[in-house]
C-alpha cells in the first residue's frame, strides 16, 4: 500500500486526524479537544465531506484527493520488458515535461524521442491512476521458469523511488496497463 492517507498532501504532516461525523458523543469531544479526532458535525455535505484534517496547517481532503497527490508526486516513469528471446524494450516518459523516449535492442529503427501534448500527457496521467500501480506487489514471480518475459516499472519521485517487477507473473491490471503504454507511445508492449 503505497497511498498514506494520513501524511498531509499539503505540508507533509503527519499530524492527521480522521474526521468523524454525526452527533458527537461526550468521547469524541474529548478526543476532539485532544487533537485524535476531528468532529465534521452532524450535517454530511453530499457534494464533499473530507475524510482527513491536518492538524498542522488546518487543511482537509478525502481518499480520492489523497490518491490523486500520490500520482501527483511521480515525476517519470520507466518501464522496461523483455526477455533473451524478444529483446528488450524500455519506455521513459516525464510526467512533468511530457518527454517520451522509447528505445528497443533489437529493432532499433523503433526508436523514438518525442515531446507529448500536454493533453496527451494530462489523459495518461489520469488513466495511469485507473491502473492502481502505486498499490501493485513490489514483485511478481515465478521462480520456476528462468525464461521468458521480465519487467520492471519504475516511478521516480523527489524522495524515494517505487520499483515493482515481475518475471512471467503480473499483477491484475497489467493488460490495461500495457494497452495505456502501447497507446501513447505508438509501439507494441505486451
Ligand atoms: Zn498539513
Amino acid at each position: 500500500m503505497a497511498i498514506n492517507y494520513k501524511i498531509c498532501p499539503y505540508c507533509n504532516s503527519k499530524d492527521v486526524v480522521k474526521i468523524l461525523y454525526g452527533y458527537p458523543s461526550g468521547d469524541m469531544i474529548m478526543s476532539e479537544a485532544t487533537g485524535k479526532v476531528k468532529l465534521g458535525g452532524c450535517l454530511i455535505n453530499i457534494e464533499y465531506s473530507p475524510d482527513y484534517h491536518c492538524n498542522n496547517c488546518e487543511n482537509q481532503w478525502d481518499k480520492e484527493e489523497a490518491i490523486y497527490y500520490a500520482y501527483e508526486k511521480i515525476k517519470k516513469i520507466k518501464v522496461s520488458i523483455g526477455g533473451y528471446h524478444q529483446g528488450h524494450e524500455s519506455l521513459s516518459i516525464d510526467l512533468k515535461t511530457g518527454e517520451m523516449t522509447y528505445s528497443h535492442s533489437i529493432d532499433e529503427e523503433d526508436n523514438l524521442s518525442i515531446s507529448l501534448y500536454p493533453d496527451v500527457l494530462e489523459d495518461f496521467k489520469d488513466k495511469l491512476i485507473g491502473t492502481n500501480i502505486l498499490n501493485w506487489k513490489r514483485n511478481y514471480d515465478d521462480n520456476e521458469i528462468l525464461d521468458g518475459t521480465q519487467w520492471e516499472v519504475e516511478l521516480v519521485r523527489a524522495k524515494r523511488n517505487i520499483k515493482r517487477s515481475g518475471s512471467n507473473h503480473y499483477p491484475k491490471e497489467w493488460e490495461e496497463f500495457c494497452k495505456l503504454i502501447s497507446e501513447i507511445s505508438g509501439r507494441d508492449f505486451r
